[in-house]
């Protein structure tokens, strides 16, 4: 039998299975008491006419409220319909023909075979009665069988009660069915179309900080874009990064770094004005979408109150967060009409920004394109450099300017390019910098320098110390302490065999963690030294706070110390803080005979240059210590 198309029942769960076994019940019983009144009923009229109906047309009935029961429901159904209408049809010949009362059973027959018993029943049935009351009809007119005219009787009007009652009953209880199924429907209906809103919210919006993600800025571009073109206005395209995002991650966790995501976002909406689009990019990248633009000078106003309302503290879970940001501006429709476009030229000029400082903002030039282009080919090229071993280590020897001995190395990094050669660090270290890839870069570097010296100390040169080049941005962004500690320990060398070189401007942007850090590594037994010492700022606090042991005097006023008396000036003080804070000093790039020898006599510890020897390679390099002590050094004074 076709499933009925009413979803009351056409569902296919138990719950569906257990109404239709329940109206089938009832209907079956219904019919059983219809049948058994009008019995009764000719029973107590004595009439015994339709007795050969009523018992086959119970015992069948019995039957189906059998198979009912035994949850055969598609029998019980096709018993039912063909018990009734064959019983009611036989009644309809055998008493009044069409004026019959029992021709009133027909309708309620009708619904029930078109709700329950499916399409196929339902016209088949409904064929059967059309023809059936044809036949009655054709017979009584042509006089094959004539029905007799009824005449009114309160057994009549029993029937007719009856009749009504269940056909009554059957529409009632089919037609609540069918109202609750319409009413399921439309609550389902009203689920698909919530899920539905809420399916094309997520599409369209970040799940993090709810506001409108990179399709729907997209969408917003292209409506501003139009308006603009309407009214003569412009449009700026702001691509926002916050600095040091990954710092918070880190130090404070994921869930803060989160919320100060969602906290930062709020500021960015609340700076703005309606017309206004912040959406999230992804990460702590923000893209901003500012409407109906006149100049560069208004862009420019917001983009400050942007910085100026990120820079305000963030207090997250009792801590007081500082965040600051970089921004990159393209305005439309000056710098391109396309969205990517203009993404992509934001993205440069806020890489600018980064480049410049961060916290700051940048509108894009032309002029980054290529310079851009360039950083990332070169970052691309030092990635593969790490990743296939073209990154290598030269070892500049470091002695004491007292008795001439070499005390250790400095690790000095080399790109060995295909095609370029031997690439030195300058070229590159600062794309490293800025990309972040110097993080890994240097963990190779510790890694790299400290199994060298182990193998040196196992060869018996065990009082040398590698001195590292480390980036403030391995502090930042990466985890050095992590990183010296796993050098140290897969190389098995000694801490103290291990100096950092740190750069000042690392120091001066004291913060409590780097002091931490620093103090750990102390602990443990590394060494720290201020590379490039004088370059950079004169606070010298923290010197002493942060346990630094030697101080590296700048090539700068090394080189023309004989010739320029500021520079001989700044040395002489270099070495008078270092002896007085008990630091040794080391200088860097000794050229000359006359160097060294004022370097001796101003006090200077140590030094390192050409006069002895550039960077080598670790096997020139040991070659060289090997043959220096064999000879014995003594100072070369001028
Ligand atoms: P730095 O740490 O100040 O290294 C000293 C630089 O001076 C080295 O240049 C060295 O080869 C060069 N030099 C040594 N003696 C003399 C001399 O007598 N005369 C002159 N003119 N130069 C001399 P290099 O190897 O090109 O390194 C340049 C800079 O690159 C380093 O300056 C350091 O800041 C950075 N660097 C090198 N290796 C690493 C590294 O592994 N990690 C990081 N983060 N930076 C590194
Ligand atoms: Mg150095
Ligand atoms: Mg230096």
């Amino acid at each position: 039998m076709h499933a009925p198309s009413s979803p009351a029942w056409s569902g296919s769960g138990d719950a569906a299975t257990r109404v239709r076994s329940r109206r089938l019940l009832q209907l079956i019983a219904a019919s059983m008491v219809g049948f058994g009144i009008s019995v009764a009923s000719d029973i107590h009229a004595a009439d015994w006419t339709n007795l050969d109906v009523h018992v086959p047309t119970q015992a069948v009935l019995g039957v189906a409220l059998w198979a009912c029961v035994r949850g055969r429901l598609r029998l019980a159904s096709a018993l039912l319909l063909a018990t009734v209408t064959a019983a009611i049809s036989l009644l309809v010949w055998q008493n009044a023909g069409l004026r019959d009362p029992a021709m009133l059973a027909y309708p309620g027959i009708l619904v029930f075979a078109s709700t329950m018993a499916g399409r196929r029943l339902f016209y088949l049935t409904l064929a059967v009665v059309l023809g059936f009351v044809t036949l009655v009809a054709v017979a009584n007119v042509q006089g094959w069988h004539v029905n007799p005219v009824p005449t009114h009787s309160f057994a009549n009007l029993l029937d007719v009660w009856v009749l009504l009652a269940i056909d009554a009953f059957v529409i009632w209880l089919l037609a609540g069915d069918l109202q609750s199924a319409l009413a399921g429907l439309r609550a389902e209906n009203a689920r698909v179309r919530q899920s539905q809103a809420h399916v094309e919210y997520l599409a369209t919006h970040d799940a993090l900080t709810g506001l409108p993600n990179r399709a729907l800025a997209q969408d917003r571009f292209v409506q501003a874009a139009a308006q603009a073109d309407r009214e003569h206005a412009g449009l700026a395209v702001i691509f926002l990064d916050l600095d040091d995002f990954k710092h918070v991650n880190d130090s404070l966790g994921h869930p803060q770094g989160d919320a100060l995501l969602r906290d930062a976002s709020r500021r960015l909406v609340d700076t703005l004005r309606q017309s206004d689009t912040v959406c999230r990019q992804g990460g702590d990248e923000f893209l901003i979408l500012l409407a109906d633009v006149r100049d560069a000078d208004g862009v420019a106003a917001t983009a400050l109150k942007l910085v100026a309302a990120l820079a305000q503290p963030f207090a997250i879970d009792g801590h007081e967060i500082t965040t600051t940001a970089s921004l990159g501006i393209a305005m439309y429709p000056g710098d391109g009409r396309d969205f990517d476009e203009l993404l992509k030229k934001a993205d440069m000029a806020m890489y600018d920004a980064k480049a410049a400082g961060r916290n700051t903002l940048r509108f894009f030039a032309d002029d980054m394109n290529a310079g851009l282009q360039e950083h990332v080919r070169l970052v691309a090229g030092l990635r593969t450099a790490l990743a296939q071993g073209e990154l290598t280590l030269h070892y500049q020897p470091q002695l004491r300017l007292a008795d001439g001995r070499i005390v250790g190395a400095e690790a000095l990094l080399r790109w060995r390019h295909p095609v370029l050669g031997l690439v030195p660090p300058s070229t590159f270290i600062r794309a490293a910098e800025q990309s972040g890839l110097v993080v890994q870069i240097g963990a190779w570097v510790l890694r790299e320098a400290c199994s060298q010296m182990k193998r040196w100390h196992d060869a018996g040169l065990a009082d040398l110390v590698v001195s590292v080049n480390v980036s403030p941005v391995q502090f930042q962004r990466g985890s050095i302490e992590r990183d010296v500690v796993n050098a140290l320990a897969a190389a098995g060398l000694p801490a103290h065999a291990l100096e950092l070189e740190l750069t000042e401007s690392l120091l001066i942007h004291d913060s409590s963690k780097l002091t931490e850090v620093l103090l750990r590594l102390r602990a443990q037994g590394v060494g720290l030294a201020i590379d490039d010492f004088g370059t950079g700022y004169s606070n010298l606090g923290y010197l002493k706070r942060f346990e630094v042991g030697r101080l590296k005097i700048d090539q700068s006023f090394v080189r023309r110390l004989p010739a320029d008396k500021h520079d001989e000036a700044i040395v002489r003080a270099i070495v008078q803080i270092a002896q007085s804070l008990q630091l040794t000093t080391i200088a860097e790039g000794v050229e000359s005979a006359a160097v060294l020898a004022q370097l001796v006599e101003m006090g200077c510890t140590e030094g390192q240059g050409l006069l002895w020897s550039a960077a080598l390679p670790a096997q020139d390099f040991e070659a060289y210590v090997r043959r220096h002590r064999a000879v014995g050094w003594v100072p070369r004074l001028a």
